[in-house]
């Protein structure tokens, strides 16, 4: 009897444990119906699709190219060198006040001693002609020091006209560099922008239909694998990394019962046949 009580307990419980089981699955659909966010294999497809879209995107980046770096760097590169020319230029333009003045103290010091020449043979006394001969030899110093100055100035001013020279051509290198690369960006943004609007728009709409998590998860993946976020997997490999899936694990992703990520790449993987 005990035997029989038992079989028909474990019977029950075998019952029970179905019924619950059932009724657990027949909740798990009922809530994804009755809920608007759809199941892994939706999500799936979703990250699939949104994957492509990131793949032409990365296309038309491509396409741009460095362009939009190297514009950056030639801004960068041209606004130093106006700095140095403007400050070079400023320099340049003291040195020639300061030669400016010089010549004129030199012309009045030559005055002086045309005056004083003609002063001497008037003296009156010897003292007056010694005053006015080392007043002459005073000019003639003055004189003297202005000239070793302005062949300083001269040097100096040679050498800063040079490299003024030099920096406003590698300037106007760049500057025309930076116009040809301008332009190109531009054309290519134009020949693009239609293009890029609506898939960043088509993103927008499949990024709002992903959970929290798994846009996170995406974003996240895609932000080291720039347009190829999600791997298919087939015959048993990565299309990612090529790596390949253990049998196991193929059979759970195919199960779709949660989502996986290549254990090589950390691509988020979806089965072909999901896709096909
Ligand atoms: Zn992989």
């Amino acid at each position: 009897m005990t035997d029989i009580n038992t079989d028909k307990e474990n019977s029950e419980e075998t019952q029970n444990s179905e019924n619950q089981q059932e009724s657990k699955v027949f909740e798990y659909f009922e809530t994804v119906d009755k809920s608007i966010k759809p199941r892994i294999e939706e999500e799936l497809k979703i990250l699939y699709e949104l994957c492509k879209i990131d793949e032409d995107l990365k296309d038309i980046d491509d396409e741009k190219g460095d362009l939009p770096e190297r514009i950056n760097e030639q801004k960068n590169a041209l606004e130093k060198y106006w700095e140095e020319l403007d400050a070079k230029t400023a320099e340049l333009a003291k040195l020639k006040d300061e030669e400016g003045g010089l010549r004129k103290t030199i012309k009045k010091c030559e005055d002086k001693i045309a005056k004083y020449d003609e002063q001497k043979y008037n003296a009156k006394s010897n003292k007056e002609y010694d005053t006015i001969m080392k007043s002459i030899d005073t000019q003639y110093e003055t004189i003297e020091k202005g000239e070793k100055r302005l062949k300083d100035l001269s040097e100096i001013e040679e050498i800063l006209s040079n490299e003024i020279e030099e920096l406003r051509s590698t300037s106007d290198e760049i500057s025309n560099d930076l116009n040809s690369n301008e332009n190109s960006l531009k054309e290519l943004d134009e020949k693009y922008s239609q293009e890029e609007l609506e898939l960043k728009n088509k993103k927008e709409n499949l990024m709002v239909r992903l959970e929290d998590h798994i846009r996170n998860l995406y974003e996240r993946i895609n932000k080291t694998m720039k347009g190829s976020a999600v791997a298919v997997v087939r015959r048993g490999n990565c299309s990612g990394c090529y790596n390949s899936i253990p049998p196991q694990r193929e059979i759970e992703i195919r199960s779709a019962a949660k989502l996986y990520t290549c254990q090589s790449c950390g691509r988020i993987l979806v089965d072909e046949k999901l896709i096909s």
